[in-house]
């Protein structure tokens, strides 16, 4: 199936399921897909699949257990899922972009075969240590910047103050609290041990499953 991009400042990718453009969507107000819906933003690395190594082929990306019945139960509940991801390797061309469409095409196949979908990621290619003299800034895009967060307000009218963000890394939980949402570390992938900003989440909890406990309300862990 072909993939349609909206590019956002030329540093970042949205992906819809089922390869949707949003700019066709979001023309009109009210009729954005997520208007006024509280999100999941999902960082992907580490809360979704392994990241005890870089994530540079599809080989590489192995669901971390329970990922996909915990995103499954999002997809039930109606909350809108977003995966919202720094691809900074792709500034330092240890991957090409379609690379990163490579993996989540897996990541799409492996959550499918459990019955569970992602309904839109962004993709952050800028580092500014990068090689790519385009891509090697300081980015609005990349974590702990708020960039994919407010984008995903722009493009799918998620209502961002309401959604939680969902991460393993510090500059994960930044990135939420600086757009308003709640925040949620899980103690897969880094288990916040990255270190890079001094930030505390609003919760502390095992893996996505159990945030997803808060965020359909049957847990205040
Ligand atoms: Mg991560």
């Amino acid at each position: 199936m072909p993939r349609k991009y909206a590019i956002a400042g030329g540093t970042v990718a949205v992906r819809m399921r089922n390869g949707i453009d949003p700019a066709s969507v979001g023309d009109c107000p009210g009729t954005r897909p997520f208007e006024n819906l509280a999100a999941a933003f999902l960082d992907r690395d580490g809360v979704i699949n392994w990241n005890d190594r870089h994530v540079n082929s599809p080989d590489d990306f192995e669901l971390l257990p329970g990922a996909a019945a915990a995103i499954r139960r999002l997809n039930a509940a109606g909350v809108p899922v977003i995966v919202v991801t720094n691809q900074g390797a792709v500034a330092f061309e240890y991957v090409t972009a379609k690379t990163v469409d490579d993996v989540l095409d897996k990541m799409d196949r492996v959550l499918a075969a459990e019955g569970a979908y992602v309904d839109a990621v962004y993709a952050a290619y800028a580092h500014p240590s990068g090689s790519l003299r385009y891509l090697a800034i300081e980015s609005p895009y990349r974590k702990p910047e708020t960039g994919m967060l407010t984008q995903a307000h722009d493009d799918l009218g998620v209502d961002v103050r309401a959604s939680t963000m969902v991460g393993d890394a510090t500059t994960d939980i930044l990135a939420g609290r600086r757009a308003g949402c709640r925040t949620i570390l899980v103690q897969t992938g880094l288990a916040g041990t990255d270190g890079k900003v001094d930030v505390k989440p609003d919760h502390v909890v095992d893996d996505l499953n159990a945030a997803v406990d808060i965020i359909l309300g049957a847990s205040n862990a």
